[in-house]
């Protein structure tokens, strides 16, 4: 809990003074109304409840809040945040604002450093398609339809996972901490930013799309008795994923997803050269 402090304990610039009109109702009530003034980011703008839309956002200073929580109350999380500036100066989110403080909140820098590397994932039941497109280029990423939101949050602290979700109700929970909110309405967008903002190392072809298990090279008289004559006799080269037992070859959906790979290898190329050349491409 942040430490209460009373309003005369905040200090005030020398030329702020209390409107003409205000009425103190009491000695514990402050004279006049404070506010606290949020400059969000483009690129966290439309995180923002929609009643809030826009680039500055007027609070009530309640005397309380941290800056942090003052950031949360209009919907962005803190996994998204990058420099919080005030008077030049970097803050942090528990950091208690000043009485008529102005605010800048920056976007997260990208790439954004994760707890291990290569980067460990865990999607939310919305991102099935997302997940297996993770795992067809050999990123780590944890998914099931059936996961509550309470498992998620526990998955990601007991095996150093980023939270990847499009519900950003989540990531305002106090217990996740490393998380991100997946920008982009179809996959095709969703990857591409996935990728821009943790530039994971790519393997494609080395984990099971189905299960996130790691693949295996397996000899043809492995798994013989698991394939159709016509794959028989046509195709040489198979995977096996021992988890779930799925055997993977070089098969009729291999165009789509080499088209997939393909592209995710370009824009990751991509990210990476605007990142050299000081451009951060998703975060602005
Ligand atoms: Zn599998």
């Amino acid at each position: 809990m942040p430490c209460r402090r009373s309003w005369h304990d905040a200090p005030m610039p020398d030329d702020v003074n209390p409107p003409a009109n205000s009425v103190a109702q009491s000695s514990s009530v402050p004279e006049r109304s404070s506010r606290v003034t949020l400059v969000v980011a483009p690129a966290l703008q439309p995180l923002m409840y929609s009643r809030r839309r826009g680039s500055r956002v007027e609070l009530p200073d309640d005397g309380v809040s941290t800056v942090g929580h003052l950031i949360g109350s209009i919907g962005i999380p803190l996994t998204e945040i990058g420099d919080i500036v005030v008077g030049g100066r970097r803050v942090e989110p528990a950091w208690r604002p000043l009485a008529d403080s102005t605010v800048e909140v920056g976007a997260r820098p990208r790439p954004q450093p994760t707890p291990t590397h290569p980067p460990r994932f865990v999607l939310d039941v919305h991102l099935g398609t997302l997940a297996r497109r993770l795992r067809l280029l050999g990123v780590d990423a944890a998914w099931r339809n059936d996961a509550t939101d309470d498992e998620l949050v526990a998955q990601a602290a007991d095996e150093q996972r980023v939270i990847l979700t499009r519900d950003h109700g989540l990531l305002l929970r106090r217990a996740v901490r490393d998380g991100a909110y997946v920008r982009g309405n179809n996959p095709d967008e969703q990857l591409r930013d996935a990728l821009d903002r943790f530039r994971p190392p790519l393997v494609p072809w080395t984990r099971c799309p189905a299960c996130n298990a790691l693949l295996e090279a397996v000899d043809k008289s492995e798994i013989l008795d698991r394939i159709e004559p016509g794959t028989k006799r046509n195709y040489d080269n198979f995977a096996l994923c021992r988890a779930c037992t799925r055997v993977y070859w070089q098969g009729a959906h291999r165009d789509h997803l080499q088209r997939i790979v393909a592209t995710a290898e370009t824009s990751l190329r991509v990210a990476e050269l605007a990142g050299r050349a000081g451009g951060a491409p998703g975060a602005t």
